[in-house]
Formats: C-alpha cells, structure tokens, sequence
C-alpha cells in the first residue's frame, strides 16, 4: 500500500482522492505548520511514497534525506520558494505545484486591495466604527479614480494577466507591464505596454502590482532606491511573495509618505511583521489569504494529489517544477 505524508490539513476533496485510491495516507494533527524538526521527524516514521507539502514548509536535504522512499514532493501551492532546488535534483527528486489553479482568486485580491486603498474602504470602516461619522462631509476622506491610470504589472504571468484583464476591462485603466520575457496576450488583449527596464516603468506608474515568483532576482526588486521612484500619489500592492519588497524600506517610504499607500497580502518575514507597518493607516494588510476561496482551495488541493497519483501510476505529473 502506497504511503502519504500531508504536512498539514488541506481540503477534504483532496485527501478523499488519495484514500480512494488505497493509498494510507498520514496528517500532521495540528492545526500549525511543523516546525523544520517535528517535520523531520514525521516524515521518517514510514517509508512514505509521497510527501504533499505546503509553502510554509522548508524542504531541503534534510527533509529529502529523512524520508529517501518519497520521489515525489507535491506543494499545495503555486509559488515553490520554499524548495532548496539542488538538494532535490541531487537527491532525483520530483517537485510539483498548482500553477493557474488560484489566478483569478488572487488576481481579484489584488484588485480587492486595491479599491480598499484607493476607495480608502478601511479607513472609512475604522472611522465609522469609531462613532466619528457625524454627518456627510464635502471633504472626508476623499480617494482616487482608477479610469486612464496606468497600472505597472511586475510579472505579467497568469495573476498578473488576470489583475490587468480586470483592471483594463473594468475601470478602463491604462496596462503596462515589465517580465523577463514578453506576454503577447496581455499586449493584444489588454493593449499593454512592455517595459524592459523596471526603473522607468516605475516612474510612470500610479499604481504598481507585483506578481513575481520569488527568485534569488527577485529578492528586494523593490528596494528603497526603487520605492523613490514611485510617485508620491502612487500605491504599490504585493500578492506576490514578501521578500520580492524589502519591507524596512516600504516602511519608511509609507512613513514619509514618498509613496501614496501600500496593499499588502505577503511580508517578508511573515508571520511577523516589520515594526512600524501595522502603525499606518495608508496599508491595508490581509494575512496570506489571496488564494483562499473554497472553490480555489478545493482547486489546489485536487491538482496537488492528482500530481501524487500521476507520480505513484507512473505517469508525468501535469505540474513538474523539477525532474526526477
Ligand atoms: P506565473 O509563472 O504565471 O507568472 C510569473 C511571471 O513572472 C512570469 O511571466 C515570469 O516570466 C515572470 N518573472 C520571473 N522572474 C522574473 C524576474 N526576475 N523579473 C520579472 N519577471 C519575472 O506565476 P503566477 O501564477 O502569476 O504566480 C506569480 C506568483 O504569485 C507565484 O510565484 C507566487 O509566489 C505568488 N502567489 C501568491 C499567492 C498568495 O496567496 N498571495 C497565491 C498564488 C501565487
């Protein structure tokens, strides 16, 4: 009988998908990612076939060689950075993702955090839950319209396609978009403008929308030299990964108001977060959660397993980041 490790709960379709096929599948019982050596530790107690893991999981040597039957690690996610790469092509093992399964789910988010800034939604909120609303104001609280704003896509993949399709379509905004390599759909569907250099891209942009995987070359993309060349009306959103910002610096740019406001959903320490962020009233914040629609976790959790169940019939995997 096959074995499966699931390094934390995922939705049930999922785990239904791989005991019907007969297969003895184990779940770590908390309801918290396991720490690198509760991880360790799990994993070597059988000699499982397959291990389903998650971005909050740290996969390296040291996991691969506690576990030497598992050929296969699948990440419930489409980001992998949390994979040391060469440990797993030394060890000959497979690595998967779900990439397009949370596209549109976390394209809306980013356009959600968005509005909630430029609508200025959650200060309107906080205000209102204050009992500070004493009567319309010609004044109060006034934001920004999007129409003919140029929205900078950092990153034009899938989520990035889908924000812009929205953002372009929608509101009648103006795409532009900087990639190492070039999205003929989102120049002919969405007329946007391909920038080889980030630099100038920024200087135009009102609002910039991060969609990178995190990469050793995008690691601090932006930067503090980068944030002073936002304008000052400009709003940067990252449903993208963390680090792609480096955070201390945003921080301060949002302090001195060098830029207008921030859209938050990933930090690059997460959870914690870099003092002084949550003291500004011009970010929004939401706690990883641009993928998390019912249907889209449910998504995920298919394509995770029916990359296992490929792997295990000896079949390609639909989704392999990197080969056995
Ligand atoms: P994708 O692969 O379709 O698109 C990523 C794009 O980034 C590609 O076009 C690629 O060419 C480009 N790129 C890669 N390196 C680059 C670089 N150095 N400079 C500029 N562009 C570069 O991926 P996607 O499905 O759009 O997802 C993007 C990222 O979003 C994922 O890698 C993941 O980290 C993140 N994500 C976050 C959440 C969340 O819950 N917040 C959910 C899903 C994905």
């Amino acid at each position: 009988m096959k074995k499966i490790y699931v390094t934390r709960k995922i939705p049930d379709i999922g785990i239904s998908m791989l005991r019907d096929k007969g297969y003895e599948v184990d779940i770590n019982p908390h309801n918290r990612p396991l720490t690198k050596s509760e991880l360790i530790e799990a994993v070597s107690q059988k000699e499982y076939d397959a291990v389903l893991s998650l971005l909050t999981d740290q996969i390296d040597a040291e996991v691969f060689d506690a576990v030497p039957s598992a050929k296969i690690f699948a990440n419930y996610a489409v980001g992998f950075n949390n994979f040391n790469i060469a440990d797993a092509k030394d060890r000959e093992v497979t690595l998967t993702n779900t990439p397009g399964m949370s596209a549109d789910t976390v394209g809306e988010h980013t356009v959600a955090m968005l509005l909630a800034l430029t609508s200025r939604i959650i200060e309107g909120d906080v205000y209102v839950r204050a009992g500070k609303y004493t009567g319309w104001d010609p004044m109060l609280l006034m934001g920004t319209d999007l129409e003919d704003l140029t929205v900078a896509i950092v990153g034009g993949g899938r989520i990035g396609y889908r924000a812009a399709y929205i953002l372009g379509k929608g509101f009648g905004m103006k795409i532009a978009y900087y990639d190492v390599q070039r999205n003929e759909h989102l120049e002919k569907d969405l007329g946007a403008v391909f920038y080889e250099n980030l630099d100038e891209l920024l200087k135009v942009a009102d609002i910039v929308s991060l969609h990178v995987p995190l990469l050793p070359s995008t690691h601090h993309l932006i930067n503090a030299e980068r944030l002073a060349l936002m304008k000052p009306t400009a709003f940067l959103i990252n449903t993208a990964r963390g680090p792609v910002i480096d955070e201390s610096a945003l921080v301060e740019a949002l302090r001195n108001k060098t830029i207008a406001g921030a859209g938050l959903d990933v930090f690059e320490n997460e959870p914690a977060l870099t003092p002084g962020l949550i003291d500004l009233p011009n970010v929004v914040l939401t706690p990883h959660i641009a993928s998390s629609t019912v249907k889209t976790r449910d998504q995920m959790a298919i394509r995770a397993v029916t990359n296992i169940i490929s792997f295990l019939e000896g079949r390609v995997p639909p989704d392999v980041v990197v080969e056995n």
